[in-house]
């Protein structure tokens, strides 16, 4: 652990860039009108998996759908959503050559799917590739739309697979997802460590990104890969969507040395609202009931490494499963210990949200999107500074990625 003094000089020594300097807010200006004004980002938009699905339609009023829909233009509008990294993301297969092949081309097929989701809305959304960018494209009335990448997975053993989606824009990177993959161990995979960390690809991916000025992502990593990414990037690292586990014991969530870590490092901590993650969710006596019939039906099969016709049945009879019995669900207020736990250890300039959307987030109280002022009046009625709350937003998150960017001119060549 680090004095007050060391985290107060590493919280200052960086400027945070934009988004410029927020007024103090007008006595009379409401918590909306707070909300309205401030540039508002989430750091983990899994929007994209709808981008193909035939029944979606961004500028359509989706109905929401808890951990499936819940972002869409008019939901963005209604919560003054103006943007933020937007994920490519695939599951992880066997590691091996042909599996690789087949998951880096439906990683540049998701990919072109968001560039293909801007081309047909230039009104409305832009591709961000700068810090700078966000403030503009917000500015002109449009909605930003960074570039992440969940899981290194489908760039396999080619390191030059990291440039190849920089080019397309992606600023953001995760190592691993569910499960270890080539580049690292995951936080949940309960498979004999095989790294104790990154891996020496992992750690080639590392300075790739470092040189390139892409922010590292050590969400879903396991705590050893984020202390090897904290020691090893020159730039302060994000947990782009993640909880406290002094709130929730779960190996998504980090603890308070780790989060304390990452924040004298600079970096950035993104809460998620994943329910799952967020507490203990029991489900009822009939839904357990049938998902051990369901497991029983599917022994011996993961939906990681299940073929794709058996995974589609599988997802399907979830649904059914859900329909029928639905799944507990955690709450706004749950989501708030965890944020207000962050705040409270390591200070506002270094927490921010990445909530899940459309990737399993979305709580009671909090269903979509188009209820984030309620965050923005909470934080207000917590007595956070109408600064601190932009720094919450998107300020810190701007900072690490302009950090990153800055970093790009000095970096040597690898
Ligand atoms: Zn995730």
């Amino acid at each position: 652990m680090t004095s007050g003094l060391v985290l107060a000089l590493v919280a200052c020594a960086p400027k945070a860039p934009p988004p410029e300097a927020v007024a103090a807010p007008d006595p009379a200006e409401t918590a909306a009108e707070l909300h309205e004004r401030l540039l508002v980002m989430d750091s983990h938009l899994d929007t994209p998996a709808n981008f193909s699905k035939p029944d979606y339609d961004i500028m359509a009023d989706n109905p929401t759908q808890l951990g499936e829909v819940q972002v869409d233009f008019p939901k963005m509008q209604r919560g003054g959503l103006d943007g933020g990294f937007w994920v490519t993301f695939l599951p992880q297969g066997p590691l091996d050559a042909a599996s690789y092949e087949a998951a880096k081309t439906a990683a540049l097929k998701r990919n072109d799917e968001i560039h293909a989701m801007v081309a047909a809305h230039p009104d409305t959304f832009e591709l961000a590739y700068t810090a700078e960018d966000a403030a503009r494209i917000a500015a002109s009335g449009k909605r930003i739309v960074f570039q992440s990448i969940e899981n290194s997975y489908p760039l396999g053993t080619d390191i030059s697979m990291v440039e190849t989606f920089y080019d397309r824009g992606v600023r953001m990177i995760g190592p691993v997802h569910f499960r270890d993959n080539q580049f690292a161990d995951s936080a949940t995979d309960l498979s004999a460590n095989d790294y104790g960390g990154l891996s020496p690809l992992g750690q080639q991916l590392v300075r790739e990104a470092n040189r390139l000025g892409m922010v590292l992502d050590g969400s879903h990593a396991a705590d050893a890969t984020v202390d090897d990414m904290i020691e090893l990037s020159t730039t302060p690292i994000i947990l782009s969507h993640t909880g406290a586990k002094a709130i929730y014991d779960h190996p998504r969530n980090v603890d308070d040395a780790l989060m304390q870590k990452v924040a004298d490092n600079g970096g950035v901590i993104q809460i998620n609202a994943y329910g799952g993650y967020l507490e203990l969710l029991e489900p009822t006596p009939e839904r357990q009931a049938a998902l051990d019939a369901l497991a029983t039906e599917f022994e011996g099969e993961t939906i990681a490494t299940a073929d794709a016709e058996t995974r589609d049945r599988y997802i399907a009879r979830m649904k059914e499963i859900d329909a029928a019995f639905p799944p507990p669900r955690s709450t706004f207020e749950k989501f708030m210990e965890h944020m207000n736990h962050a705040l409270e250890l390591v200070g506002p300039d270094h927490v921010g949200m990445g909530a899940d959307w459309d990737g399993g987030g979305g709580v009671i109280g909090m269903e979509d999107v188009s209820f984030l002022p309620k965050v923005t009046e909470r934080l207000l009625a917590e007595g956070y500074s109408a600064e601190d709350i932009q720094k919450i937003w998107s300020g810190n998150l701007l900072r690490v990625l302009q950090q990153a960017e800055a970093n790009k001119e000095t970096s040597p060549a690898q």
